[in-house]
């Protein structure tokens, strides 16, 4: 078993996560994002139709525009991801401790958030 620790763990690379993540590392926050597909971005990499974006980015953007923008933001700002990564469990220690436990290609890792 891998363990490792963070100050947050954000589970999914879709908008969401990305955005989380980011935002967390902005704040000098120690991050790691989990996703379990084998690529970040999750639904609007499937939306080749416009619609995506207008708030974020005040564009009409396809899905895999929007997408592509928030990961090249992820990845600028040093987001650390893992991808192919499914959190099977969360363990709750107090309000802000938890435990994270996930499978990926690397082993079955256990991760410690603060
Ligand atoms: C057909 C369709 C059309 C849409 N069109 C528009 C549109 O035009 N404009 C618009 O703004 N929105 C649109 N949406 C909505 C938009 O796609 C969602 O609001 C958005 O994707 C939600 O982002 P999310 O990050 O919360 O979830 P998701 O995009 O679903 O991302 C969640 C991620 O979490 C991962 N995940 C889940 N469980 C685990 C786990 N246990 N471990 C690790 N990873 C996990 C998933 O693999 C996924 O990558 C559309 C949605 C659909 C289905």
């Amino acid at each position: 078993m891998i363990e490792k620790e963070y100050d947050v763990i954000v589970i999914g690379g879709g908008p969401a996560g990305l955005s989380a993540a980011t935002k967390a590392v902005g704040n000098g926050l120690k991050t790691l994002l989990l996703e379990n597909r084998e690529m970040l971005g999750g639904i609007p990499f499937q939306c080749v139709h416009t619609g995506f974006g207008i708030h974020c980015f005040k564009e009409d953007l396809t899905g895999c525009e929007f997408i592509t923008r928030l990961i090249d933001r992820a990845v600028e700002n040093g987001v650390e991801s893992m991808v192919k990564t499914h959190v099977l469990n969360i363990q709750v220690h107090s309000a802000l401790e938890k435990t994270v436990y996930a499978a990926s290609p690397k082993g079955f890792l256990k991760i410690r958030a603060s």
